[in-house]
């Protein structure tokens, strides 16, 4: 079986494919969909995004599709920028651009109150199924970039747990607690689970 990643982020794309390792499923990305529709990301939640994000690339391929949402939710900041963290900083933001108004916004609030969390809303798309499973990992906004790993809003989430930010951990270490590594972990087990029903599949 073919199953889709409708994702053109190719930092999410590696760490989903380490994760989703399904015996008998080849995992296909964008860059093999010539003419792929792009999804414009303007739901209320990060299930609606990520929802639209692999219905539209089944309706487009018929492939079964999965996909993710992911947000930041500074507690400082009543839960902002959650379903809008990739647009943080401006329409066209990059990383860097979103990483520096975070460091700015946050200057005066003091170290106890700069907790905050990663969520992430996995999604599997086929008609005759949807499946969708949230992971979090919570931890605190530093005041300058840590690390050179990962991605996005790495560099300054800290998680006391490991005594380590995001960017700090290898690829094997994030994916083992992060907000994706939990979801799509989860929704792995979930689809194996429901797999053998669904028998009208590529
Ligand atoms: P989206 O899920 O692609 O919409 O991501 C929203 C924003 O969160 C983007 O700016 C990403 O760079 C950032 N982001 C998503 N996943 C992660 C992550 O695992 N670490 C750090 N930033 C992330």
């Amino acid at each position: 079986m073919k199953l889709l990643i409708s994702s053109n982020n190719q930092d999410k794309i590696k760490e989903i494919c380490s994760i989703f390792q399904l015996p008998g499923v080849e995992l296909i990305t964008l860059e093999s969909i010539p003419n792929a529709p792009e999804i414009i990301e303007d739901g209320n939640t990060l299930y609606e995004n990520a929802f639209k994000k692999a219905s539209m690339l089944y309706e487009f391929t018929g492939l079964p599709t999965i996909s993710d949402d992911t947000g930041l939710e500074v507690d400082a900041l009543n839960g902002r920028p959650g379903v809008y963290s990739a647009r943080f900083a401006g329409e066209n933001a990059s990383y860097d651009d979103n990483v520096i108004k975070m460091i700015n916004e946050m200057q005066s609030v003091p170290e106890k109150d700069r907790t905050a969390r990663f969520r992430t809303v996995a999604v599997f798309y086929h008609p005759d199924l949807v499946i969708h499973e949230e992971g979090v990992i919570e931890g605190s906004i530093l005041s300058e970039k840590r690390g050179t790993g990962g991605f996005g809003y790495d560099p300054v989430f800290y998680v006391p747990a490991k005594k380590k930010t995001l960017a700090e951990m290898n690829h094997d270490e994030k994916n083992a607690i992060s907000h994706r590594g939990q979801a799509f972990t989860r929704l792995y087990t979930s689809l194996i689970k429901q797999l053998p029903n669904l028998t009208d599949i590529n």
